[in-house]
Formats: C-alpha cells, sequence, structure tokens
C-alpha cells in the first residue's frame, strides 16, 4: 500500500504496527456558510480512501475538526444581525446533514474547536514558553516564524515568502516577520479592557459582539492553525501517521500545524504523511460567489444522487483537479447505470451445464494494484468496466454459479467505495405487472401485454427482454 507523500514528493508505504490503529486527522470546514462541492470532493475523497484501507485490513481512526469560533463566522453573524454561536450551529448542522445525504460515514470523532479551548490555551502557553511566541499588546500572540528553521518544508517555501497567505486576524505591522500568524488574538484589541471575574475557559463571554474566553494569555479567541493542533494533540499526542487536507490548505495553514506542533513538542516529525486532494473545477473556472458558478452540495444533490457524484469523484485520481462539468457528470450517470444492469441481469441467469472462462481473479488484482497505488481510482474502475465488458459479450452462456461469483466479487470491491445502491429495488407492484406482462406474451397476447408494458414504462421502470427472460430497470 503506497501513498504519495506531500511532505517527501514520493510515494512511500502506509504501515501500520501489529495491535496499532492509524491515526488520521483531515482539516474539517469553518462552518459560517453552506458547504459547495468543492468541500464535498475533498471529504468524498477520504471517505473513499479511508473506506477502502479499512475493507483492506487496516485500523484508522479517523479525527476530524469543525472550525466553529473564527473571523468569517463572527462577520456572518454581523451581517445576518445574530450572534456566533447560532450561525456556527446553524452551519455545523447543515455540513453534517449533506455528509450524511452524501454517505461519507467513515470520520470516527468530529471535534469542534471550541470544545478543546483549554487545550488551545495550554498550547499557547507551551510556545510562550519554548520561546516561539511573542505578545504585540492590544493585539494578541504571534508564532514566531525565525524560531522554526524547517518552516516551509511541505510547501517547499521560505521565510521571506511566507507572507501571502495570511488572514484578516493576522494582520499587523509589529509583527516581527510578514508570516508570522495569531495564535491568540484579543477581544479588548479595539476597545476598553473586558470585565473581570466573569467568564472562564469553557464559556466565552460576548465582548463587543465577539466571543471571548477567558485567560492567563488575556481575554481573547484562537487563531484558526492553533484549533487543529490542539485537537490532534489531544487525541493522538504529539506525532501521528496521516494528516489530509485539500490543497489549497498545505500552504500557510498546514506549514503553521507543523511549526506549532513540532516546537511544542520537540519531536518530528509532527505527521509522517501528508495527503492532498486536488482542486475542484466548475466549466474549466474557479468556483466563486463573484462568477456565479459557486455549487452547494445542497443545490448539487438535486440534480444528481450520492452515488453519482461519487461516480464522478472515483473517475479522478484525487490528487488531480477534478472539472465538474455535464460530460463528467453524464458518464458518471451512464457508468452507474451499466453496472446496475449488469448485476441484475447476472440475476436472471439460470442454472445450466454451460461454462465460459472468465478470469475474474485478474480483474480482483487489477483492482488491488491500483488502489494499492496512490488509491488509483480511475484505474480500479476501469479493471471493473474491462470485466464487465468482456462478460457481456457471453453473459447468457454463463451457469449459475459462475454469474454469482462475478456478482458477489463486485459487489465486494464496489461497496468498499461506499457506493449505496448498486442494485435500484424495483418495487413489488412494478415486479408483478411485468411478470403478468410476460405470462401474457409467452401466451401471445401481445397486444395486451404490449398495454401492460406501456403502462409500466409510464410509472417510470423499462422491460428489456433478454434470453433469459425479461430485465425490469427503473428509467
Ligand atoms: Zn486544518
Amino acid at each position: 500500500m503506497k501513498v504519495f507523500n506531500s511532505l517527501s514528493g514520493k510515494k512511500e508505504p502506509i504501515r501500520q504496527a501489529q495491535g496499532k490503529t492509524l491515526k488520521l486527522f483531515v482539516c474539517g470546514p469553518t462552518v459560517y456558510d453552506y458547504p459547495h462541492i468543492g468541500n464535498a470532493r475533498t471529504f468524498m475523497a477520504f471517505d473513499i480512501i479511508v473506506r477502502y484501507l479499512r475493507s483492506a485490513g487496516f485500523k484508522i481512526f479517523y479525527l476530524q475538526n469543525i472550525t466553529d469560533i473564527d473571523d468569517k463566522i463572527i462577520q456572518r453573524a454581523k451581517e445576518e444581525k445574530t450572534d456566533w454561536k447560532t450561525v456556527a450551529k446553524h452551519y455545523e448542522k447543515v455540513f453534517l446533514q449533506n455528509l450524511k445525504d452524501l454517505n461519507i460515514t467513515s470520520v470516527n470523532k468530529f471535534a469542534r474547536a471550541t470544545d478543546y479551548i483549554p487545550e488551545i490555551i495550554k498550547q499557547v502557553k507551551t510556545l510562550i514558553k519554548r520561546g516561539n511566541a511573542y505578545e504585540i499588546p492590544g493585539d494578541g500572540w504571534y508564532f514566531d516564524l525565525k524560531t522554526f528553521a524547517n518552516y516551509g518544508k511541505l510547501a517547499h517555501r521560505t521565510v521571506s515568502q511566507a507572507n501571502d497567505g495570511v488572514s484578516r486576524i493576522d494582520t499587523n505591522n509589529k509583527k516581527r516577520n510578514a508570516g508570522d500568524f495569531c495564535l491568540w488574538k484579543f477581544s479588548h484589541a479595539n476597545s476598553a479592557p473586558p470585565p473581570k471575574g466573569s467568564g472562564n475557559a469553557k464559556a466565552p463571554m460576548l465582548i463587543n459582539g465577539e466571543p471571548a474566553w477567558q485567560s492567563s494569555l488575556g481575554w481573547g479567541r484562537p487563531g484558526w492553525h492553533i484549533e487543529d493542533t490542539a485537537i490532534s494533540e489531544s487525541f493522538f499526542g504529539p506525532q501521528y501517521d496521516l494528516h489530509g487536507g485539500a490543497i489549497d490548505l498545505k500552504f500557510p495553514h498546514h506549514e503553521a500545524e507543523i511549526a506549532q506542533q513540532e516546537s511544542a513538542s520537540g519531536k518530528k516529525p509532527f505527521v509522517k504523511l501528508w495527503m492532498h486532494t486536488g482542486f475542484l473545477e466548475v466549466n474549466g473556472q474557479k468556483m466563486s460567489k463573484s462568477l456565479g458558478n459557486f455549487i452547494t452540495i445542497g443545490d448539487m444533490l438535486k440534480k444528481y444522487s450520492a452515488d453519482i457524484f461519487r461516480m464522478m469523484v472515483l473517475s479522478c485520481h484525487y490528487r488531480s483537479p477534478m472539472d465538474y462539468n455535464g460530460v463528467l457528470a453524464e458518464n458518471a450517470q451512464k457508468n452507474l447505470k451499466e453496472i446496475q444492469i449488469f448485476l441484475v441481469k447476472l440475476d436472471l441467469i439460470k442454472n445450466s451445464k454451460n461454462k465460459e472462462s472468465v478470469n475474474l481473479k485478474k480483474t480482483q488484482k487489477e483492482f488491488e494494484e491500483a488502489m494499492s497505488d496512490d488509491f488509483n481510482t480511475p484505474k480500479a474502475i476501469a479493471a471493473i468496466f474491462e470485466l464487465m465488458n468482456e462478460v457481456n459479450k457471453k453473459i447468457w452462456l454463463l451457469n449459475k454459479k459462475q454469474a454469482g461469483d462475478i456478482k458477489k466479487s463486485l459487489k465486494k470491491l464496489l461497496s468498499s467505495f461506499g457506493i449505496k445502491e448498486l442494485e435500484p429495488k424495483i418495487p413489488l407492484k412494478i415486479a408483478s405487472m411485468a411478470k403478468k406482462r410476460e405470462l401474457l406474451r409467452i401466451d401471445k397476447q401481445f397486444a395486451q401485454s404490449d398495454a401492460l408494458r406501456k403502462e409500466i414504462d409510464k410509472l417510470g421502470f423499462t422491460i428489456e427482454d433478454t434470453p433469459a427472460g425479461p430485465l425490469v430497470l427503473r428509467k
């Protein structure tokens, strides 16, 4: 099992020590808006990867954070004339429902940043103690990039370049280095000092409409990067196996995570393997609200099923860019349908003395080889289609046992991808109408059998007559 490690720039083996569980952290969403299909691509790619690894015998603890305190959330609350907590709660609920609708089920634990404020404060204090953090009075605590020699080792950047990924809360002209980022933002940065005595590290107070937690660092709230390392340290300790996220998080977010955790613990490497998913574009363009091509997960699911979107994601390698367009969707839809028809056909095959040679082992081997080589899902799908094309040529010559073996094997491979509806259910009413039609047909009552066929068609189903009997499908 080999995976491309963004840190080394090479494919490396994933190793699981006997009796140990692999620890995986994937950056979750900032809950301030409706999640879009770019988010869906990333989380679905990791869902596919984790499902596959588990089906291959790996034990994995999959942890994902939810950023529920952030500048963007506070901003959105001001726009919507509500409080930050209402915004965060609402969009977290939407996010979790979206995942459910997409059949993304492999995450073991979602950890909200605000549930780990004491851990965050502790990590900032460690960084101060070790000389990696400094205070800008009236603003907050900052990480000093000059204290961490390896900054930029993941994205292959240097400190002098490190000023282009800085968000609004990291802006201050008193910083020691342009790329220094905020660990703890004081709540009273632009106003009078906060009230004394009330509030604690668990329950924030509202100061000028912004949440602030009391601590010896000063009243304030965490920076973005520190949330993730405080959460991962509390679950996994200072070092763990796998970290994933979208490619745009590589710099500065993931660099910042490395700088923080390696400085706080003195242990290297923070994470052994870094995995990044490619960009998602819409019709060849970057998705953005200003271009009017912003598609939420909810919008997409009104058009396509979760399985069709999964087929789209599977058809691109997870590290490659994915262009969401009509052709991609059409192909995904067509391929899923072909698989479904193939599986239903195998069911129709009756017992006989026939025997055809089918090299099922070859397909399984090609599938596993593709997936073991950095999760090459397009190649794995191609192996399945090669088998289907070969078998389709002689499908009515197979015997029942052979058909059963092929079906079992394909279902196993495809369900390791998380495809939910491999065999769409045909309602009983339709099945019995089809049976009646078949009896009429055998009885040569063609006018009546045709009428029944038309009725079935109106209800959204088709009948295809095959040498093994009628094949009923959803249109
Ligand atoms: Zn993150």
